[in-house]
This record gives C-alpha cells, sequence and structure tokens, in this order.
C-alpha cells in the first residue's frame, strides 16, 4: 500500500495566552484529513531562504489564510484601512509559492492564500474593498460557514472541474482582493460586484488554483463544492506521488 500523500499547510504565528504560538485553524487540518491526505504544517520562519527544502517532504501546499500582505511586496504604499502583517510568514509563504511553482508542485490557495499567490507571481492586490470599490458586496461575515454571496465560476476552468459547479454559493471572510492578476494567472471566479473570488495558473504545466473564500469550514455543508475542492487537491498529490515514484 502506498502512503497517504503529505499535504504542507501554512500557519501563522500570534500571541496567545503571552506567548508567541504557532497557530492554524483546526478546519484545514480536518478538509485536508477528510479528504484522505496526510496534513503537516509549516510555521513561518524568521529565515525563509531555506523553506523549499520542506517542500521536498510534501505532496502538495496548501496556503491558508490570515493576514494582509504587506503592500511592500507589491510596491505599494500602506492603505490607511490596511490590518495587521506578519513579516515573516510572507518571507515564508512567498518563498513556498516559488518553490511549488519550480517543482509544479499542486497548490490550493486560500482568501489570504490566493492574494499571496498572485503577489508572488508578480501581480497586486485591492487593500481595502470597502473604500476602493464602494459600490461592493459585503465580503466580511463572523459567521464562518455560512454562505453569504454568489460566486460565478468559469466553466471548463480547473476550478469549475474540481468544485464541480459554475456556480456555487460562499462564505466570505476578506477585506482585500486582487488587483492587477500577474502572468500566468488567469481569473475563473468572481462575485456578481466584479471582484475576483478564484485564479489559477494558466498553463496545463501547474495544477494551481485559489479561492477567495474558505472552502475548508464548508466541507461539513450539505452542498459538496467544498468537499470536491479538496478531494480534488489530493487527487493531484496523489498523482504526483505516483509520478515521483516512477522517476
Ligand atoms: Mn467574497
Amino acid at each position: 500500500m502506498p502512503r497517504l500523500p503529505l499535504v504542507a499547510i501554512t500557519a501563522t504565528s500570534e500571541i496567545l495566552r503571552h506567548a508567541l504560538r504557532v497557530r492554524l485553524n483546526y478546519a484545514y487540518v480536518d478538509a485536508v484529513a477528510g479528504a484522505g491526505a496526510l496534513p503537516f504544517i509549516i510555521p513561518p520562519l524568521a529565515r525563509a531562504d531555506d523553506v523549499a527544502a520542506l517542500l521536498d517532504a510534501a505532496d502538495a501546499l496548501v496556503l491558508t489564510g490570515g493576514e494582509d500582505v504587506d503592500p511592500a511586496r507589491y510596491g505599494a504604499d500602506s492603505h490607511a484601512e490596511i490590518g495587521g502583517t506578519n513579516a515573516s510568514r510572507d518571507a515564508t509563504e512567498l518563498a513556498l509559492v516559488a518553490a511549488a511553482r519550480e517543482r509544479r508542485l499542486p497548490t490550493l490557495a486560500i482568501c489570504r492564500g490566493i492574494q499571496v499567490l498572485n503577489v508572488a507571481l508578480g501581480g497586486t492586490l485591492v487593500q481595502d474593498i470597502p473604500s476602493e470599490h464602494p459600490g461592493a458586496l459585503v465580503h466580511v461575515s463572523t459567521v464562518r460557514d455560512a454562505r453569504i454571496h454568489d460566486v460565478d465560476v468559469e466553466p471548463k476552468s480547473r476550478l469549475a472541474q474540481s468544485l464541480g459547479a459554475t456556480h456555487v454559493c460562499a462564505n466570505s471572510s476578506h477585506h482585500q482582493a486582487l488587483g492587477r492578476i500577474a502572468d500566468g494567472l488567469r481569473v475563473t471566479a468572481r462575485s456578481g460586484d466584479g471582484i475576483v473570488e478564484g485564479a489559477e495558473w494558466s498553463g496545463e504545466d501547474w495544477w494551481a488554483l485559489g479561492v477567495q473564500w474558505h472552502p475548508e469550514e464548508l466541507v461539513h455543508t450539505a452542498e459538496s463544492w467544498d468537499r470536491a475542492l479538496f478531494s480534488a487537491l489530493v487527487s493531484e498529490a496523489r498523482a504526483r506521488q505516483w509520478a515521483v515514484a516512477q522517476r
């Protein structure tokens, strides 16, 4: 029996009960394990130079939600509404995207993750949706598993194939969004107000896709879309594991 595929999941650091700790919402672990993979956690590292080596052990990568990316990372000044940033996490995750790209490692980028993916590949972000797009829908809800807005997904895109749908209703907990899209990425989902809700690598050579919502919080709902997304990632991870074993 081949081992279960190993999925690397990024995490944040946060002061909790007077100590700086590595933290990850358990929903990511639950979603990845529930899809049939073995998750392991990559913490933010102050020195991110060697982080790529961690991906030698991984069959797939999940970039998770969290803080705003430092706007200096995409050459912008900070907007007044910028939230907290985490320099070690930015360094670690930007290095991980570069390493995943180089290795063609299957990558699922969630919320902050899709933003990191875009910035790492040369794109920019909308720093605050309400102030930069005043007519936009409400994209912030504190009920993590409430599906609050519709998302139209481009038919035949990797995202549509993975979700098994071209129209979904998603949860939403973000005040930022993708701005200028990086070369090589393409937008494959939007909400009705035009905000980017999904993007993916445009070539056949790398399974990398991102969503702006939180599918990990929705794997236990009646709708199958978000479970299907994690299943698609793990299926890619298995395919990669098999391909690497044949080398
Ligand atoms: Mn949204």
